[in-house]
């Protein structure tokens, strides 16, 4: 077999395609006849070739999938059966139709979300390294803004998560520019968010399975405060929510609260409902602040 780059820790496929391309002096769509394997285009977010890539890599689909994708992230909040789906799906490569559930998942049509992001510290090390940098797939994820391993703001760069890989967007950390974002949260807050979004992608699956029965009991001390406020149309649980996240956090990451009464996203989250834009972020914002 001929000579292909291995995946590093935590390293997006998308990250893998691009360095093979560097690698191998190939564009993206002479790797494409290269990995055979009847998917069609290149794409940096999205798993894709994965049986072409577990041929060149001597790693199964399923490791790949697991380790090196975004499955984990896109499948918090799916209840086992939902979540077997998605992944035989990905495996299957019938990614077509997933590509616009995994687009509701990583917010992507908000612009700071739409954009690849990096650690400055970690491109410096591994290029010190290692000789290149790559795209880690936990600095890919709604909820980290900062790095987990560095606690330092991940930096925006100028290129989509989302198109194809083409000759002009097939780029590594250390070839691009970036810089942090203000997301309204301080660095607390970052690293807390951080921290939550990772804890909840290594839940056991079926977690989410009995989710609706954890938020009822976690809410339970709620309670006794909402019947005396429920005539005024406010949820406490709610209320208590928007103290927690800065009504800015909220409106720059597309979750801003309709109302502080039971028909906002955090109340009908708790009674089981599955908004399809964001799901796996409210989830994580939710649980850590009914957890903190
Ligand atoms: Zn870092």
């Amino acid at each position: 077999m001929r000579y292909f780059p291995t995946p590093y820790p935590d390293e997006l496929l998308g990250s893998l395609l691009i360095r093979a391309c560097h690698h191998l002096g190939l564009p993206p769509r002479a790797l494409v006849r290269l990995l055979a394997d009847g998917s069609s285009d290149l794409v940096f977010l999205y798993p894709s070739f994965l049986r072409g890539l577990s041929h060149l890599t001597n790693l199964s689909p399923e490791d790949l999938l697991l380790n090196h994708t975004v499955f984990p992230y896109a499948a918090i909040g799916l209840p086992t059966t939902k979540r077997l789906v998605l992944e035989r799906e990905l495996l299957m490569s019938t990614a077509r139709g997933n590509s616009v559930r995994l687009r509701a998942a990583f917010g992507l049509h908000i612009e700071n979300l739409s954009r690849r992001r990096f650690c400055k510290k970690c491109c410096v090390e591994e290029y010190s390294q290692i000789g290149e940098s790559y795209w880690h797939r936990r600095h890919a994820l709604p909820g980290i803004f900062v790095c987990p391993q560095h606690g330092e703001p991940l930096c925006i760069s100028s290129v989509s998560v989302l198109p194809k890989l083409s000759t002009g967007n097939a780029k590594l950390p250390q070839e691009v520019v970036g810089n942090p974002v203000d997301w309204g949260l301080d660095m607390d807050g970052m690293q807390r968010l951080a921290a939550a979004v990772l804890e909840a992608t290594e839940l056991p699956a079926e977690t989410w399975d009995h989710v609706t029965e954890e938020y009822k009991r976690l809410t339970a001390c709620f309670d006794f405060e909402h019947h005396r406020q429920r005539r005024w149309g406010i949820d406490p649980m709610v209320l208590e929510f928007s103290r927690f996240y800065d009504e800015r956090f909220l409106q720059k990451t597309g979750l801003a609260l309709s109302s502080i009464g039971s028909d906002s996203w955090p109340a009908r989250l708790v009674r089981g409902a599955r908004p399809a834009m964001l799901l796996q972020l409210r989830h994580v914002l939710l649980r850590l602040f009914l957890k903190f």
